[in-house]
């Protein structure tokens, strides 16, 4: 169920809420995750802060180490030459998008919505964009986007799931949709499920190698 429910709605994110509402409606919703750097980065980079003081305001537990790292991660996009065509395109930040597909709705935030594409900033360590293909194809069908793109920047480097990536993404999906609304939590153990699942400690069947 875990792994489902992850995959929708994100690996990037915090547990889905659910169930949400009467009459077997399930909802996920998709929230920057409260953990690492993404929070205080995504901050800096919608408000265009550039200030240590500024943004460790925002939180006063976050360390200054890490106020200064979100700060160099955010001004990343502002420099890497791979991100210029998403800095000079006409765009609006932190978009709420609602999916609905038969009983189950999708909530999210788009970090960036361009005019054709939908953008989303990961701080990852690792580079695993197909991790988080449900999420980018979420986010491109409810706005209705043709193209979706990760900047990771920790790495400098972008991800771009293009209209076929989509569709075909779209297929698992349903698939997946089918499944949740069909109450089938069943677990499907691997080392890309297990390896960034936050019930790995606890999971019985949990992938072991
Ligand atoms: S550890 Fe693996 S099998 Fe267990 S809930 Fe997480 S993803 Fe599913």
């Amino acid at each position: 169920m875990v792994r489902r429910l992850k995959q929708l709605a994100s690996a990037e994110v915090e547990i889905p809420r659910l169930p949400l509402s009467t009459n077997d409606a399930v909802a996920l919703m998709t929230i920057h995750a409260a953990k690492g750097l993404e929070w205080p980065v995504h901050l800096a980079l919608e408000r265009k802060i550039h200030d240590v003081e500024k943004l460790a305001s925002f939180d006063v537990a976050l360390g200054l180490e890490s106020v200064m790292e979100a700060l160099q991660l955010a001004k990343r996009f502002d420099e890497v030459e791979n991100f210029a065509p998403f800095r000079q395109a006409k765009t609006q930040w932190e978009q709420p998008i609602t999916l609905s597909i038969g009983r189950l709705t999708l909530n999210g935030i788009v970090d960036l919505l361009g005019p054709d594409w939908v953008l989303d900033f990961k701080t990852d360590q690792e580079f695993t964009p197909q991790h988080h293909r449900f999420q980018l194809w979420a986010y491109a069908q409810a706005t209705g986007r043709t193209t979706a793109h990760i900047a990771y920047l920790r790495h400098n480097c972008l991800h771009t799931f293009n209209e076929e990536d989509l569709q075909t993404t779209a297929q698992e999906a349903e698939i997946l949709v089918q499944q949740i609304l069909a109450g089938d939590y069943s677990a499907v153990p691997s080392p890309a499920n297990c390896s960034f699942c936050a019930y790995a400690d606890i999971c019985e069947v949990s992938y072991q190698g």
